[in-house]
């Protein structure tokens, strides 16, 4: 890579800023939450939404740990086309619903051009999952979408293919792009993927856009979250989003790797001893200016029936 005339013209790392962490530019997601700065960002929830009570009671577990915003896929992009597919708009209704609830953001992901205005009603910050990070009709439209972008790496994507990726949203019009290190493939067949720590301090270096880590996709197994979080933040990200489910063994989409509520409250303990001994705190949950004070809303005035469990095989 030219440091002297990158390609990534727009996401290229800016000599001007200064301070405790010269080359990151925070991206704002609300008025009370930016990712970038000092205070380290953690998004967790469920991998799919399944349903209103399931992400309801981990949107209160996440944020009574200290997480910020509430991730859950709606739509889901699944190797197989038999595996379960996400509730589409009935997941974002659901997402939508505790939003109000609880107040917490909402990381959702956007797999198709034709998604995005929709998403965009209901997300705080749009995700672009692996599979779709060189879908460039879709990075484009989120050039024009008007909400921040959380931008996972491929599976097989180099580090100069991940930041062309960013460009395409940036050359759109949308500069408030975070990038996601998920684990890249690589031979090894004991974890689902390798991540790759050292693309941290390379993006840091090479960019000024936010860097979060996704330690549960990464290895794919829920033992390994809490050490791979752990080195993550040791390594410089800006934040993490965290598989969490009530109930790990049953869920839909990615069972063998999402936290029990109690393994996630130990690893929010164990990340903010890090990030102290990196010089930075934990981001918590600020509730919105008209909220009451516990910043939980007294009755939702969208409460859409409880998603059916579905059958369908977990893949
Ligand atoms: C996800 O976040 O649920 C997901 C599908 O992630 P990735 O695109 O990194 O595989
Ligand atoms: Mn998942």
């Amino acid at each position: 890579m030219s440091h002297t005339a990158p390609e990534y013209a727009l996401a290229a790392r800016s000599t001007a800023v200064d301070g405790p962490n010269p080359s990151t530019r925070p991206v704002r997601i609300t008025p009370t939450l930016s990712i970038g700065g000092r205070e380290i960002v953690v998004a967790a929830g469920p991998c799919s939404v399944e349903g209103y009570e399931m992400l309801l009671s981990s949107a209160h577990h996440i944020r009574n740990s200290g997480a910020a915003l509430l991730r859950g896929g709606a739509f889901k992009p699944r190797t197989s086309p038999y595996a379960f597919q996400g509730l589409g708009e009935e997941g974002l209704l659901l997402l939508a619903a505790v939003r109000e609830q609880t107040g917490m953001p909402i990381v959702t992901e956007v797999m198709d051009t034709r998604q995005v205005r929709r998403v965009a009603q209901v997300a705080d910050l749009l995700q672009v999952g692996a599979r779709n990070m060189q879908n460039f009709p879709l990075l484009a439209e989120l050039g024009r979408a008007g909400k921040p972008v959380l931008l996972k790496r491929g599976a097989s994507a180099r580090i100069s293919e991940l930041l062309l990726a960013a460009e395409y949203v940036m050359a759109n019009g949308n500069d408030r792009v975070i990038l996601c290190e998920r684990g890249i493939r690589t031979f090894e067949t004991i974890t689902r993927n390798t991540l790759d720590i050292s693309a941290i301090p390379v993006l840091k270096r090479e960019t000024h856009l936010p860097v979060i880590v996704d330690p549960s996709h990464s290895g794919g197994r829920a033992d390994l979250v809490l050490p791979l979080a752990l080195a993550a933040i040791a390594a410089g990200a800006d934040g993490l989003i965290v598989e969490v489910h009530p109930d790990p063994i049953t869920a839909l989409s990615d069972a063998d790797q999402q936290l029990t509520f109690a393994q996630f409250t130990e690893l929010m303990h164990s990340v903010a001893l890090i990030a102290a001994a990196t010089r930075r705190s934990i981001h918590s949950y600020t509730p919105p200016a008209a909220a009451p004070a516990d910043g939980i809303a007294t009755q939702p005035t969208l409460v859409p029936r409880d998603a059916r469990r579905r059958t369908a095989a977990v893949a």
